[in-house]
């Protein structure tokens, strides 16, 4: 009889435990990150496709769950290294540290627990893929400017598929590259077994991993300046990284950078923010509808931090004018080449380039007086396109904002309300099943005896 008991309550506890476990344990994780990306930018996003588009939400909208806090450990404003080494390893760090914690030492990633559980693994960013938030998935470095180093890291890891910019770091000096120590990264992983393309052609004809992709020197173009015959949108990049990965039966971590909507918010650039935030929410659309088809796909998406300070209306008005950055077709960037280099008028390029018809004799001066430096002049474009939108910036910097948190598939239940950066680490490892401090103690042993 007791014997009984003890099988029923076993029984019990099985059954208790299985519903809740087979229900979280997502088979495939795509992570987003929109990098320098608070709620406003996707309210700005959201307005500019209600005007423009008649569209009433972002593809993002309906998955919302939470927010995150962002702070690193040595400032309440954090940089994309501790960012991203937050979502990585789920551990908080200083700003500039790539998978390494507070005292510098070694910390394993999501990317590298998916690796020891036989699951396929990608990157995909419109930055160089060894900028901070990719580094931090796929390399250890005490600083985020080591770049060189952590290509190296990158191609010895046995990621599957690595999208973006960044060329320069992988190839010698002589043959354009930065690095001085003259090897040529991507002839040493194309001999070690990767198909490595660095144009559109070379993109469309990629078939099978492991996979490298680098379409630019440095970082991709901003979306709204992308020429489509060069690079790859970042849509169209996770449309193939999905495509790639999906055949592995132990299924496969991907994450996925709007890397360059933080760039162009340190600009204060209204264009080249808002499209790549758009770009960005179509290429969580792609995953959403992969998703939707494909049992046991888990979406997240977030961001590292705010950046630029954005706010929608300014100066004491109830409103701001989507219908003005409708009327831009460039960044800053080729308007102050245009402005500078090819040293075309001002009005011709403020009504080429940023539809503006009726540049006011005031707005003509604020740009002049700043022609001879390219920082300042990009500083006068941006006000006076700021100012015609009522939209404001009040750094060229990040913020400490909380960011928006969204959850799509097996496993979002777990996501919800507010969490800390580290959370999102913590939790995805759970759920994949991933002993993140386990890998950690084995990296920072293998570091003694490497120092050894
Ligand atoms: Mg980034
Ligand atoms: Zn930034």
């Amino acid at each position: 009889m007791r014997r009984w008991l003890v099988v029923m309550a076993a029984l019990i506890g099985v059954c208790w435990s299985l519903p809740a476990q087979a229900q979280e344990r997502p088979r495939n994780v795509i992570l987003f990150i929109a990098d320098g990306c608070g709620p406003a930018s996707f309210t700005l996003a959201r307005d500019y496709l209600r005007a423009t588009a008649g569209q009433e939400q972002l593809a993002l909208d309906a998955h919302l769950v939470g927010s995150v806090q962002t702070y690193a450990t040595n400032s309440l404003v954090t940089d994309s290294a501790a960012g991203a080494t937050a979502f990585a390893c789920g551990v908080k760090s200083y700003n500039g540290a790539i998978a390494v914690d507070a005292d510098g030492q070694p910390v394993a990633t999501l990317l590298e627990g998916a690796e020891a559980r036989g699951m396929a693994t990608g990157l995909v960013a419109t930055s160089r893929i060894t900028h901070a938030t990719p580094a931090a998935f796929s390399a250890h470095v005490t600083s985020r400017s080591l770049e060189n180093e952590i290509a190296l890291q990158q191609i010895g890891q046995g990621i599957d598929v690595l999208f973006g910019g960044g060329k320069q770091q992988f190839l010698p000096t002589d043959q354009g590259g930065r690095r001085d120590d003259g090897r040529d990264l991507l002839a040493e992983a194309a001999a070690s077994g990767y198909h490595v393309v660095t144009d559109r052609a070379g993109f469309e004809a990629l078939t099978a991993t492991p996979a490298i992709g680098l379409f630019s020197d440095s970082h991709m173009a901003y979306e709204v300046d992308r020429d489509a015959a060069a690079e790859p949108s970042l849509a169209e990049m996770t449309r193939k990284a999905i495509d790639l990965l999906d055949d592995d039966p132990d299924g496969f971590f991907l994450m996925v950078e709007g890397s360059r909507i933080d760039h162009a918010a340190h600009g204060n650039d209204p264009a080249g923010h808002l499209h790549d935030i758009l770009a960005y929410d179509a290429a969580v659309a792609v995953a959403l509808a992969y998703a939707a088809d494909t049992p046991g796909t888990l979406v997240l998406a977030t961001s590292d931090h705010e950046t630029g300070g954005l706010t929608l209306g300014r100066d004491g008005q109830y409103a701001w004018r989507p219908e003005v950055l409708a009327r831009l077709t460039h960044s800053l960037e080729p308007m102050v080449a245009a402005l500078r280099e090819d040293g075309r008028p001002i009005a011709e390029v403020m009504r080429d380039m940023a539809g503006i018809e009726d540049l006011t004799y005031q707005e003509g001066a604020r740009i002049e007086v700043a022609l001879d430096d390219p920082g300042r002049l990009a500083a006068a474009l941006s006000d006076v396109i700021s100012r015609r939108a009522l939209i404001g910036w009040t750094t060229g910097g990040h913020t400490a904002v909380d960011v928006n948190l969204y959850a799509f598939g097996p496993g979002s239940e777990a996501f919800s309300g507010h969490l800390d950066n580290t959370d999102i680490g913590r939790m995805l490892a759970r759920l994949l099943e991933i002993d993140l401090d386990a890998l950690s103690a084995a990296l920072q042993a293998r570091a003694v005896g490497d120092a050894r």
